[in-house]
C-alpha cells in the first residue's frame, strides 16, 4: 500500500552541506520540502521536522547550492546534443551512419543536421565530398544537410535541396550537366542555414536536451543570452519554445532570459520589467553588444592588437545606438545586458549606462550587467564597483590567458596578468557572477581555472569561485532570495559532489557531480 504523502520530503544527511549562507554555514544534513529548503542543520534537525521523506545518505559526499550559470546560450548547448557531430568521423561511411542515427530519431519533415565534416582526413581514394545520393540514402523523408568544417560548403540531399529557395545564388549551386549535385558553397550556404533554422518544436527537443546535459553538470539554473541575430523580423522562436516548455511543465531548468536588442522597445510597450515570470521561466532584460571579440580582433581595445599594428577592433553598435535601446530598457525598468571585451568597449558602455541611470524609477536598483568585462581598466573596475555594475564573467575563457594562449598572441605578454581580472575586481568590491558562454558549459571546470589562474590579479579563492558561481550568478538576475544559497525558503536546488573543492585546486579538479536536485527533485544520478 502507497501512503499519501503530506509533503515532497528529500533528506540529504551523513555529508557535509555548504551553504554558501553569509557564515558560510556547514552542516551535516538538509531536508527539501515541498520545491524549497526546509531545514538545514544534522540529521536530528532535518528528521524532527520531516513528516515521511525521501532519504539519501550521503555517505561523507558534498551538498552545494546548485550552480547558476550566468550567461549562456542554452539552445546551442542542446543543439549540440541532438544533431550530428561529423568532425571525429574516420570515414565517410561512419559520417553517413551517423547522420542515418540522426534521422532515425527525426520525425520524418524535419531538418537533420551535421557538422564539420571533413573529408580531407578521410584514407586516401575515399576523400570526395558528400554526394547528394548518399544523402538521399541516408533519408528521403528528411532534409539532411552536412556541413564542411570550413562552413564554407555543405551537402545536401534531394529533400533539403527542394526545401531551399537558391533565387539569386544559382553560381553557388554546383551542378554536373543539368542536374545539382547536392554541393552548394558560400551565398547558397547561408540560405541553407537560414532554412535549416530550427523550428519551436526541435527547439524544444534542444531545450530538454540541453537541461540534461546542465543536470549533469551541476547546473540548476540558467540566464541565455539572445545571440547577435535575430531568426525572424516578429516575436521570436526561442522564447516561443521557452513559453512553450514552461506551459506543458517540460521545463527541467529555471532559465531567465535576456531578449534581442530588436525587442527592446517591445518589452517596454509590454511594461516586462526584470524578473517577470514565475520560479521555472523569467524575463531577464535586455541583451546588446558593444564590440565583436578577442579572436575576430573586433574587441575595441584602448591600444592596438600586438598581431596586427594599428588595428584596435570595432564598435557594432556604436555608443548612440547602445543608449537609444538602453533608453528603451530604462523606460520599464528593465536590467540591460551588454557585451563588452575590449577596455575602450566597457568605457564606452559605462558611459552609456551612467546616461540613463536616472531613469530607472525611485527605489529600482537596475544592476546594470557588462558581459565578458575582459579588459577592464583600473578605473573601469572601480567605477563598475561604485555604480553597483554586475561583471559578468567566464572564468573558462581563462584557458586562452595561459601562454602562448589567445590573449598574449592577441595583445602580447604584457596582457596575461590584464585580463580577466577576478581577484582585482573581488577586491574593488564589484559584483561578480560566473558563468561558460557555453565554453564549454561546465561549472566545475570554469571554477578550476578560476582557482589555478596563472595571475594575482585573476586567480580567485575556492570560496570566491563557488559563491561566484551560485549567490553571484543568483544576485546577477534579482533571485538572491530565493537561489545560490542552502538556507529555509529558498529553492530546493542542489548539487552533490564526490568530494569537497573547499579542499583546494586539486580537489576541484577531481570533483564529479554524482546528483543533481531541483526543486527537491532529484533529477540527475551519476551511474
Ligand atoms: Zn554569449
Amino acid at each position: 500500500m502507497t501512503r499519501t504523502r503530506e509533503h515532497e520530503e528529500l533528506l540529504l544527511h551523513g555529508g557535509t552541506v555548504h551553504t554558501l549562507d553569509d557564515d558560510r554555514t556547514t552542516a551535516g544534513a538538509v531536508l527539501f520540502r515541498d520545491g524549497l529548503v526546509e531545514a538545514v542543520g544534522d540529521a536530528a534537525d532535518c528528521r524532527a521536522v520531516a513528516t515521511d521523506p525521501e532519504t539519501i545518505d550521503l555517505d561523507g559526499r558534498v551538498v552545494l547550492p546548485g550552480f547558476v550559470d550566468a550567461h549562456t546560450h542554452v539552445f546551442s548547448v542542446g543543439i549540440q546534443r541532438i544533431e550530428t557531430d561529423l568532425s571525429t568521423a574516420v570515414d565517410r561511411e561512419e559520417a553517413l551512419e551517423r547522420l542515418s542515427a540522426n534521422a532515425e530519431d527525426t520525425d520524418p519533415g524535419e531538418w537533420v543536421l551535421g557538422f564539420g565534416y571533413d573529408e580531407s582526413t578521410w584514407p586516401e581514394g575515399d576523400r570526395e565530398y558528400l554526394t547528394r545520393e548518399e544523402l538521399d540514402a541516408v533519408s528521403e523523408s528528411h532534409p539532411v544537410v552536412a556541413y564542411r568544417v570550413d562552413g564554407h560548403t555543405a551537402g545536401l540531399n534531394t529533400a533539403a535541396l527542394e526545401r531551399v529557395s537558391f533565387d539569386g545564388v544559382e553560381d553557388d549551386v554546383v551542378v554536373a550537366g543539368d542536374r545539382r549535385t547536392g554541393r552548394v558553397v558560400e551565398e547558397a550556404v547561408g540560405r541553407v542555414r537560414v532554412a535549416a533554422h530550427p523550428d519551436a518544436a526541435k527547439l524544444r527537443r534542444a531545450l530538454a536536451a540541453a537541461a540534461e546535459r546542465y543536470h549533469e553538470l551541476g547546473v540548476t539554473s540558467v540566464q541565455t543570452m539572445a545571440g547577435l541575430t535575430s531568426v525572424r523580423d516578429h516575436g521570436n522562436v526561442r522564447h516561443e519554445a521557452l513559453h512553450a516548455a514552461r506551459r506543458a511543465g517540460e521545463l527541467d531548468l529555471r532559465v531567465t532570459y535576456y531578449a534581442h536588442a530588436s525587442q527592446a522597445g517591445s518589452l517596454s510597450d509590454l511594461e516586462l520589467s526584470s524578473a517577470f515570470g514565475d520560479d521555472r521561466l523569467r524575463v531577464g532584460g535586455l541583451k546588446t553588444f558593444s564590440d565583436g571579440s578577442l579572436g575576430a580582433r573586433t574587441a575595441k581595445l584602448h591600444g592596438e592588437y600586438a598581431d596586427e599594428p594599428g588595428e584596435d577592433g570595432l564598435m557594432v553598435n556604436d555608443g548612440d545606438r547602445l543608449e537609444s535601446w538602453f533608453h528603451e530598457a530604462a523606460r520599464a525598468d528593465q536590467q540591460i545586458a551588454t557585451h563588452a571585451i575590449g577596455g575602450a568597449a566597457i568605457d564606452e558602455v559605462l558611459d552609456r549606462y551612467d546616461a540613463v541611470r536616472e531613469e530607472y524609477d525611485d527605489g529600482v536598483e537596475p544592476r546594470l550587467r557588462i558581459e565578458h568585462a575582459e579588459l577592464a581598466t583600473d578605473e573601469a573596475i572601480e567605477r563598475m564597483a561604485d555604480a553597483g555594475v554586475v561583471a559578468s564573467v567566464q572564468p573558462n575563457f581563462l584557458k586562452w590567458s595561459r601562454p602562448a594562449g589567445l590573449y598574449e598572441s592577441r595583445l602580447g605578454v604584457d596582457a596575461l596578468a590584464a585580463n580577466n581580472r577576478y581577484a582585482e575586481m573581488l577586491d574593488a568590491g564589484v559584483s561578480v557572477a560566473f558563468g561558460s558562454d557555453k565554453m564549454p558549459p561546465g561549472p566545475l571546470f570554469g571554477i578550476h581555472q578560476a582557482v589555478t589562474a596563472d595571475h594575482d590579479t585573476q586567480r580567485t579563492t575556492v570560496d570566491e569561485a563557488l559563491a561566484a558561481y551560485t549567490r553571484g550568478a543568483a544576485h546577477a538576475e534579482f533571485a538572491e532570495d530565493e537561489k545560490g544559497r542552502l538556507v529555509p525558503g529558498l529553492f530546493g536546488d542542489a548539487v552533490v559532489l564526490d568530494r569537497d573543492p573547499y579542499d583546494g585546486p586539486d580537489a576541484v579538479a577531481d570533483c564529479r557531480v554524482e546528483a543533481t536536485v531541483l526543486g527537491g527533485e532529484v533529477v540527475y544520478e551519476a551511474e
